[in-house]
């Protein structure tokens, strides 16, 4: 409960719902009726709203949009048989919130806020959550520089908000991704482990080369030596190799997903072998020869487990095990999302109920 937050609520006139078609619903394209709001004005977070979802109008100048102190999460909420909402892992998505703040030089935001602003907002917009299958509702809290000042220095007033999107259902097509070698998405010192706006514009480009080739994604490989397997654009990537689960370490470079944290979780739950460790190309592509990679997947809130199907490198595609031969990948996805549905005991203590 929220009772402590002092949050002004202005609700809409006309609730939008009615112009939902709740069975075709394009990824992030349909928002909510409501979206919450904080200031940070003369070093504290106040002014604490919902209002109804609208434009916002900002200054030409305003420091985000040139020097990109901005910072962001996504989460889940899916609906529980009994109608209340669920929520996966907030308090994980509020602490890492607060390090990319840091790293960006921006105020970090007291932790109340950010689960009961999510609270307040969902409980209002609850009826936004998807019924069917699979369907669920997006988070988005942000949090960006609201200067008007055009220097280079840390803004001294922010916005937080929140926003809600409901999506389809998770499964997705399995990916053909391709190591990149060339260009990087993060160098150690760098901002790779913030959830900042810029390290998604970087990687834009480099994306766009490989998805003229034919991939779906890129696998990032470390900057110096371009030898080590990272991660993929919003996911961490997992292998399972001879039976072990393996993932690289979480580092300067690689951003900690929630969704890695729990299928690690999961997998040492289960007695089986996990090796957090660093991975090189050189294993993965000899493993593929060898038979031994038996999985490979990308773990992110968007589709939980993405398989991928294929891993291109040095102008070589190799093809992967099909998926229906992937069991453990496929158990974690179902478990993953029975968890977040409340269909299975909550035995983490993962889910935040509304
Ligand atoms: C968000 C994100 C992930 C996945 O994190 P989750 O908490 O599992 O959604 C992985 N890598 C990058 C770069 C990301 O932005």
């Amino acid at each position: 409960m929220t009772g402590t937050l002092d949050i002004a609520i202005q609700k809409v006139q006309n609730s939008r719902i009615n112009q939902v078609d709740f069975d075709n619903i394009p990824f992030g394209k349909v928002y909510s009726d409501h979206m919450f709001i904080a200031d940070y004005v003369d070093g504290q977070w106040g002014g604490l709203r919902i209002v109804p979802f609208e434009h916002l109008k900002l200054s030409p100048a305003n420091a985000a949009l040139h020097y990109g102190q901005s910072i962001f999460e996504g989460m889940k909420a899916h609906k529980g048989d009994d109608g209340s909402a669920l929520i996966f892992r907030p308090e994980k998505n509020a602490q890492r919130f607060n390090r990319s703040a840091i790293r960006m030089c921006m105020p970090e935001l007291p932790e109340e806020i950010f689960i009961g602003g999510l609270d307040e907002l969902v409980r209002l917009d609850r009826s936004w959550i998807p019924d069917k299958e699979g369907n669920s509702l997006y988070l988005r809290p942000f949090m960006f520089a609201a200067d008007e000042y055009i220097g280079v220095r840390p803004s001294l007033t922010y916005k937080f908000m929140i926003f809600t999107c409901p999506v389809g259902g998770y499964y997705s097509k399995p990916v053909r991704v391709k190591i990149e070698t060339k260009f990087v998405r993060a160098a150690e010192g760098g901002t790779g482990a913030a959830k900042t706006a810029g390290n998604y514009a970087a990687s834009l480009y480099p994306a766009q080369l490989a998805g003229k080739e034919g991939y779906d994604q890129l696998i990032w490989t470390d900057s110096k030596t371009h030898t080590l397997i990272e991660e993929a654009g919003t996911m961490n990537i997992m292998l399972v190799i001879d039976g072990k689960l393996i993932t690289p370490p979480t580092s300067g470079t690689i951003l900690e997903g929630v969704t890695r944290d729990s299928i690690l979780a999961l997998a040492n739950d289960w007695g089986m072998e996990v090796e957090v460790r660093k991975v090189t190309v050189t294993e993965i592509i000899d493993a593929i020869k060898t038979g031994s990679l038996e999985e490979a997947f990308g773990a992110g809130t968007a589709a939980t487990v993405a398989h991928i199907a294929a891993i291109g490198y040095e102008g070589i595609d190799y093809e992967l095990p099909p998926v229906e031969t992937r069991e453990f990948s496929n158990k974690a996805l179902l478990e993953m999302e029975a968890i977040k549905r409340g269909k299975k005991e909550d035995r983490f203590g993962w889910i935040h109920k509304i």
